[in-house]
């Protein structure tokens, strides 16, 4: 594996580039995607560089049938200096493979994919937008493609690594967002797949987000799917409280995606010296302390926003004001520092980004 060559078929004709100011997420691509196959025989094979095109399948393609795919998502700056930084792009790599064990979809080589998604990103970093907030996101995906109906791990599978220019999350600044506490749908259970990152928890949760939304709400607070009490995640990010001058986020526990922004969270605040600490958190602990006046902040963590405040928590009717509606000094903290991290504005101490050269 380690020693194929990525082929390159150059795209002739080049698109135009968007205005950064009218950038959103995830609707325009890049010239250029990378593909390799899998097949039982061949193992990962074929690794080339080809025009951003549409792909052909077979109808009985099983990814059409059985949602067998996983994904990631990450993104790459560029810096007041042009220099293209990738944000941890290893743990993403190693997420997937996680995502692939648990889908029954063969293991990637980690070095390889991540040697090639570079590759990639060389090959369209006039792409990468610079206006303050934008970035580059990358899509790895893995589908599975034998034409077969039986229920059964598919014998061939595609990897895809496509690119879209995408636009500051926050385009009047980081701003808190209403939460409505979902009581009657769940998101994932322990031994179901909502530590993966695979298809089928995104569209099993849109039912949800409909309705909050109908209700005014941006997202929703997952409970545990067994006894809808202890706190998951929040829409598709990991989530954090600040009660009382301790940070807590719920542990990783099987149905909780671990986030490379979460991880990021959790050092960054021990590197400062803010307490913190991966627990079960109830709904009803998150009431008391909203009561007792020791709720000081809530926020979400994910690669696309970064840091979303919580700025109203909806529990049954109850509307718990977070911080008065407004971003609290750590959120505010996280969201600089990480940022400032990821487009080389303010050093580095962890290591975290990678330079593409
Ligand atoms: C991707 C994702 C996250 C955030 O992960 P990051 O690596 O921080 O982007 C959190 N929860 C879910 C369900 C996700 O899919």
């Amino acid at each position: 594996m380690e020693d194929q060559t990525i082929q390159i078929t150059q795209s002739h004709s080049k698109k135009q580039k968007p205005n950064s100011e009218q950038l959103e997420f995830g609707r325009i691509f890049t010239d250029h995607m990378f593909i390799m196959d899998y097949t039982v025989e061949k193992g990962w094979y074929d690794p080339r560089i080809v025009p951003y095109q549409p792909i052909t399948l077979d109808p009985a393609a099983m990814i059409f049938h059985y949602g067998q795919t996983v994904f990631e998502g990450l993104k790459a700056y560029k810096t007041k200096e042009n220099k293209v930084l990738l944000f941890r792009p290893e743990m993403n790599m190693a997420r997937l493979n996680l995502s692939n064990e648990r889908l029954c979809i063969p293991r990637i080589d980690e070095d390889f994919v991540l040697k090639a998604l570079i590759k990639l990103i060389e090959m369209e970093k006039d792409w990468i937008p610079t206006a303050e907030g934008t970035s580059l996101y990358i899509r790895p995906f893995i589908i599975s493609t034998e034409p077969y109906l039986g229920v059964a791990a598919s014998t061939s599978y595609k990897l895809m690594i496509i690119l879209s220019p995408v636009g500051s999350y926050y385009k009047e600044g980081i701003h808190p967002v209403k939460i409505f506490v979902e009581r009657e749908y769940v998101r994932a259970v322990a031994g179901g797949t909502g530590k993966a990152k695979t298809a089928g928890n995104y569209a099993s949760s849109l039912k949800a987000q409909e309705v909050s939304e109908k209700q005014g709400y941006s997202q929703v607070l997952w409970l545990d799917g067994i006894e809808k009490r202890y706190i998951e995640e929040v829409g598709s990010m990991n989530i954090f409280f600040k009660i009382n001058g301790e940070v807590v986020t719920p542990e990783l526990n099987g149905s909780i995606l671990a986030g490379v922004t979460r991880d990021s969270v959790i050092s960054l605040l021990k590197y400062w010296g803010i307490p913190v600490s991966e627990r079960k958190i109830s709904i009803d602990e998150i009431y008391d302390s909203y009561k007792n006046g020791s709720l000081e902040e809530i926020f979400g963590t994910g690669t696309a926003a970064v840091i979303s405040p919580v700025g109203e928590l909806n529990w049954e009717g109850e509307k718990m004001d977070i911080n008065n509606g407004e971003t609290g000094p750590l959120s505010q903290k996280l969201y600089n520092t990480l940022t400032n991290l990821q487009n080389g504005t303010e050093p580095d101490p962890f290591d975290w980004t990678l330079e593409v050269k």
